[in-house]
């Protein structure tokens, strides 16, 4: 999954508990150790053009990044960093950190074919709606865009800059999910590893614009 990962997130930072572009960083963080993981050669994966309509990745051993034990264990770790670095938000917002790090692995289960393990050498899941390139795209931008009007609903913007941000952050994502299901695959899977690892961070620095120019709506005193 791709930008339907930032779901999770959106209604996360909609709480008000965490800013978007923490949770952007947490929506991903799973996958930034995947790119890491895998240019180590610790998790393997290969690019097989056509191996499902919507991604041509077969990734066939990331058990330290993508089994549903190690999805916990990177949202418990996820969550005690991210209170140690944001001391303000060390209670709620952790926790919230820590539930849109664990969403990645549920999210990534829709649309996988069966590459995702409960732990190391167990059996692997994945329901595959990347065998169905239209449903998995509609899904991804559908869930991603109600999200993010959740989270805009409950903020408001502070200048101009309050609308044009999340306009440019959401055309941009919508954008490369379009470029993702259906432009060509990437030539090497050290070349998918860099951009995505560029792309996530774009994608959280224009979380960080969204959240300069809004602010959290007042609750209407009692
Ligand atoms: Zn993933």
């Amino acid at each position: 999954m791709f930008i339907g990962h930032y779901a999770p997130g959106a209604l996360g930072a909609g709480t008000g508990q965490i800013k978007l572009w923490q949770a952007f960083v947490g929506a991903q963080l799973v996958d930034y150790g995947w790119s890491a993981l895998t240019m180590l050669g610790v998790e393997k994966a290969r690019i097989v053009p056509g191996f499902t309509e919507a991604s041509p990745l077969d990734l066939y051993h990331m058990p330290y990044s993508h089994s549903l034990g190690m999805a916990i264990i990177w949202a418990i770790v996820g969550a005690i960093i991210f209170g140690l670095i944001f001391r303000k938000q060390a209670k709620t917002g952790a926790l919230v950190f820590g539930l849109v790090v664990l969403s990645h692995w549920f999210m990534d289960l829709i649309v996988h074919v069966p590459d995702l393990q409960l732990w190391f050498g167990t059996q692997k899941y994945g329901l595959g709606l990347w065998n169905h390139r239209a449903v998995s795209f509609a899904l991804e931008v559908g869930i991603f865009v109600l999200a993010m009007l959740y989270y805009l609903k409950n903020t408001m913007a502070k200048n101009r800059a309050g609308y044009i941000w999340p306009i440019v952050l959401i055309g941009f994502m919508v954008l490369l999910q379009v470029f993702g299901n259906y432009g060509p695959p990437p030539k090497s899977i050290t070349e998918m590893n860099v951009s995505a690892w560029f792309i996530y961070t774009v994608f959280a620095v224009l979380a960080y614009m969204v959240d300069r120019s809004r602010t959290f709506k007042k609750k209407p005193p009692k």
